[in-house]
């Protein structure tokens, strides 16, 4: 696997208009390490990630790997840099399964036609799907085509992963397979930022537990603190409705 690196985001701000969506917002991931966002709907966790990969750019904040700011780098660099795993997987429906996750590495790596294929089948066996390479993604489950766009960001060989609710579009039987293959990439040194709804995989994987509400952190810390002694009657009450 590619090094991983750490990441943090300081002071992040953003406004859509007169919504202000991120206010004040500093979080950080160490290299190998997981930081799994909790929150209500609409506490701007996804904008977040994507101030993070700068997809948006911060009104005011920064936002720096390995210690370093890439508010001024080339927006492509930092992206090819981090790979994203979304609710909805997004994969090209005409392509084969091989051939969706050859794509990024032909065309931003500029591999071969074989070598990417390569890269391609590797991914697969990763994931446990080698025997699906040449189906149509429409012939696989919710939660294999997931691990196929999981597979899809690793071929890129990111030094970060972030997954925004990536399970939860999925039929609930399929979302444990889902669950364990991100919890294997957690166990490898995988940077990850994850998005989840998922209490017993925040619980359970990440290192670090970060409580957003109205676009701020509002409490965090190792899971067991967050979990077991919410301090603020916020997270108490979400924690309530959700557990
Ligand atoms: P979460 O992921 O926690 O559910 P989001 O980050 O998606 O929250 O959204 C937070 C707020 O930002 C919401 O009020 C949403 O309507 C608003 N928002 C998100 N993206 C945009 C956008 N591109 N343009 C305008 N408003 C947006
Ligand atoms: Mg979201």
């Amino acid at each position: 696997m590619t090094d991983s690196v750490s990441l943090t985001g300081t002071g992040l701000h953003l406004a859509f208009g007169s919504n202000r969506v991120l206010r004040g917002v500093d979080v950080h991931v160490d290299a190998g390490k997981t930081v799994t966002v909790i929150g209500p709907s609409g506490s701007g966790k996804s904008t977040l990630l994507r101030v993070l990969n700068r997809l948006h750019e911060p009104d005011a904040g920064d936002v720096l790997l390995e210690g370093r700011s890439v508010l001024r780098d080339n927006p492509d660099q930092l992206r090819q840099r981090i790979g994203m795993v979304f609710q909805h997987f997004n994969l090209f429906p005409h392509r084969t399964v091989a051939d969706n996750i050859a794509l990024g590495p032909r065309k931003l790596k500029k591999m071969s036609k074989e070598a990417a294929r390569q890269v391609a089948l590797d991914q697969l066996e990763l994931v446990g799907l080698t025997n699906k390479a040449d189906s149509r993604p429409g012939n696989l489950s919710g939660g294999q085509q997931q691990r196929v766009a999981i597979a899809r960001a690793l071929a890129m060989e990111p030094q970060i992963m972030f997954f925004d609710e990536a399970t939860s579009a999925l039929d609930p039987e399929l979302v444990k397979g889902v669950l364990a293959l991100m919890s294997d990439l957690a166990k490898g040194g995988m940077t990850m930022v994850v998005v989840t709804h998922e209490m017993g995989f925040a619980r359970s994987v990440s290192d670090t537990v970060v409580f957003m509400d109205h676009g701020a952190v509002v409490e965090s810390g190792e899971p067991e603190q967050v979990f077991d002694s919410p301090e603020t009657p916020r997270l108490q009450s979400f924690l309530s409705e959700v557990l």
